[in-house]
């Protein structure tokens, strides 16, 4: 099977099962995008440098350490053969066999199951999954990788395969640092042997590699550090380009923010906003997208730490110069000096989304919806920051059209000077908000009350508890804390006095344990009852969520049943309780369901179903109960 023969002591050695699956379908399936292998190439030659430019720093005892740092790339149009070089740092024997001979990521295993089942292949992605290197394998028919490792005195190393089964690994004398890929091109990928194709697809994909490449001995690709200059000089399409490439995506920022402080850090920073939350599309969680830099060299990719994990969907770069580059990367994460950039970084991004959402509240409205729910795990969950996340969110509202969105400061300039409080209500959407008990007494009132939709709104604001000195009070709390209303419409017709107090007590022993209390309504207008909770730290949506949890109805904590005595229903409830406690009895009970369903937290409809029969056949018999 093996195309290679074994020879001066190589020996001859399997791929691990996963690299074999993958393989098969590298090889056996058409792309549309096969150049992207090169991209992998200049990547991994660009990071193998990046790592070099490191360990020089820290490490004596450093092979050819002369050698310049660069990317060569050499296409040989006869022999059909494609190569990239670099002056990184190499691997040893036992590092080829680990990193080109097994898959150690998880998250590589979906990918290709993926790839396997669709037919449309995109291995564009491939890079991300940390199977890049495979990708020669969609254009060459035979791969050898010629390395030499950084470490003074290391063997050279040469690795062969053809991508079926296995590979041969053996010693490679005088090599100098660094590794070199010869792809020999299959028959019909045979165009990524000529220079002007190549010189294309460099500066397409990988045009900010901070390193020279060189194609042909001639250099393509603009070598910056973009970060580090002027801002007036730099042009959009170069920032849109230089995004694409660190943030390895394919769409166009919304946001970008470049800026340098001198105090209390030197730091220079420049950060995107992506078009796409990728979480959204089941990627999983993000990891972090910012690149942590000292004097353009790359101390840490990815780097935890560097912005709170809330901010996880923000991709760019942070160079500080005083991070001291010998930091080691185990501890940076905890360091006191990347808590302090990361107090700077996040307080400046939290400004310039202000600053964003004001000049254009359109596009930042679009923003919302697409990275609004990190910013709500922010404000739930980094107490450090919630006052300055707090006028970023946007809430749905009744004062505002369906899409639309307010924030709390716009919420409180156009309060009426007698309201207190800041009022919100959960629900699942605005059609089953506005249908419920719970916004009668504001839509009477004319005052205005924001809608959330997710559970996550009710911690948040919660947890905020107040803006700008405004108590955030859910709209289903037994204290609305209303402005006063002098009291006179249908002051007579009212259930009141002692057949009210009785009809109460009646209906507290008839719901037993299931309610705290009954009591007399003053905020509903058209519905005869509604549940509201004792716990003021505690919503129905909250609730809704333990419930879930749970499984259990028990759980969803202390509840007032409200009573509406101007509706005829609770007016007719006394006169039928007098003559016939039963069917009154059954009417309480689906009171009380209803009043749950309004709340969101009906979950078992089968005891009312049947009660519903009872009460429509009493209703029928009616004249006959008589
Ligand atoms: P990833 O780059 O995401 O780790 P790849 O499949 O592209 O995944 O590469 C696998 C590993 O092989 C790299 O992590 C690196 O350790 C090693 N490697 C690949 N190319 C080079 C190179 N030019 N120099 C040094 N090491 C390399
Ligand atoms: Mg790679």
């Amino acid at each position: 099977m093996a195309s290679e023969t074994v020879h001066n002591g190589h020996e001859r050695m399997e791929f691990q099962a996963e690299v074999k699956e993958l393989l098969d379908i590298v090889i056996n399936s058409l792309y549309t995008d096969r150049e992207i292998f090169l991209r992998e190439l200049i990547s991994n030659a660009t990071d193998a440098l990046e790592k070099f430019r490191y360990l020089n720093i820290t490490e004596k005892d450093i092979a050819d350490p002369d050698l310049p740092l660069e990317i060569t790339i050499e296409v040989d149009d006869q022999n059909k053969t494609i190569t990239v070089g670099d002056t990184g740092v190499g691997m040893t024997g036992d590092e080829l066999v680990v990193n080109l001979g097994t898959i150690a990521h998880s998250g590589s295993r979906s990918f290709f199951r993926q790839l396997a089942e669709n037919s449309r292949k995109d291995l564009n992605l491939i890079g991300q999954f940390g199977v890049g290197f495979y990708s020669a394998f969609m254009v060459a028919k035979k791969v050898k990788v010629l390395t030499s490792s950084y470490r003074s005195g290391a063997e050279g190393v040469e690795w062969i395969s053809d991508g079926s089964g296995g590979y041969t690994i053996g010693v490679a004398e005088g090599l100098p640092r660094g590794t070199r890929i010869v792809l020999e091109l299959k028959e019909d990928a045979e165009q990524f042997a000529s220079t002007g194709a190549v010189k294309d697809i460099i500066k397409r994909y990988s045009n900010f590699v901070p390193f020279p490449i060189l194609l042909d001995g001639e250099k393509v690709n603009t070598v910056q550090a973009v970060w580090t200059r002027n801002k007036n000089e730099i042009k959009d399409e170069e920032y849109t380009e230089f995004y694409k490439f660190i943030a390895n995506a394919f769409d166009e920022p919304v946001y970008r923010m470049h800026f340098s402080v001198d105090a209390p850090l030197a730091i220079n920073a420049l950060l995107f906003v992506p078009d796409e939350n990728m979480e959204r599309f089941g990627f999983g969680k993000l990891d972090s997208g910012v690149h942590l830099y000292c004097r353009k060299v790359l101390i840490q990719q990815s780097a935890d730490g560097l912005l709170p994990e809330w901010l996880r969907f923000v991709k760019g770069v942070v160079d500080s110069e005083d991070i001291p580059l010998n930091i080691s990367r185990e501890t940076m994460q905890d360091s006191a000096l990347v808590a302090k950039i990361r107090r700077v970084i996040t307080g400046r991004f939290l400004k310039f989304l202000g600053e964003q959402a004001k000049a254009d509240p359109e596009k930042y409205a679009k923003f919302w919806e697409t990275f609004g729910i990190f910013l709500k795990e922010g404000a739930a969950s980094d107490f450090t920051r919630g006052k300055d996340i707090a006028p970023l969110l946007r809430f749905a509202s009744s004062r505002s059209p369906a899409g639309e969105y307010v924030s709390l400061d716009q919420y409180v300039e156009r309060m009426p000077e007698n309201q207190k409080h800041i009022y919100y209500i959960n629900g699942p959407t605005r059609e089953v908000i506005e249908a419920g008990p719970y916004l009668e007494v504001f839509r009477t009132r004319d005052m205005e009350v924001l809608y959330t939709h997710e559970p996550v709104d009710d911690f948040v604001l919660n947890k905020l508890a107040e803006y700008r000195d405004k108590k955030l009070v859910s709209a289903d709390q037994a204290e609305l804390g209303l402005p006063e209303e002098d009291k006179e419409a249908s002051e007579d017709e009212k259930l009141d006095g002692l057949d009210l107090k009785n009809l109460m007590a009646w209906m507290k022993q008839t719901l037993g344990e299931r309610v705290s209390e009954i009591r007399e309504s003053k905020r509903l207008v058209e519905s005869p009852a509604v549940l509201i909770n004792l716990d003021e730290n505690f919503t129905s949506s909250m609730q809704r969520v333990f419930q879930t949890m749970n499984n259990d109805a028990a759980s969803i904590g202390q509840k007032a049943l409200e009573i509406n005595p101007s509706h005829g229903l609770i007016k007719g409830l006394e006169a039928l309780r007098q003559k016939d406690e039963e069917f009154a009895g059954l009417a309480v009970e689906q009171i009380y369901d209803n009043a749950l369903i309004a709340a969101g937290l009906a979950n078992d409809s089968r005891d009312m179903v049947n009660r519903m029969y009872r009460i429509l056949e009493r209703a029928l018999h009616k004249d006959e109960v008589k």
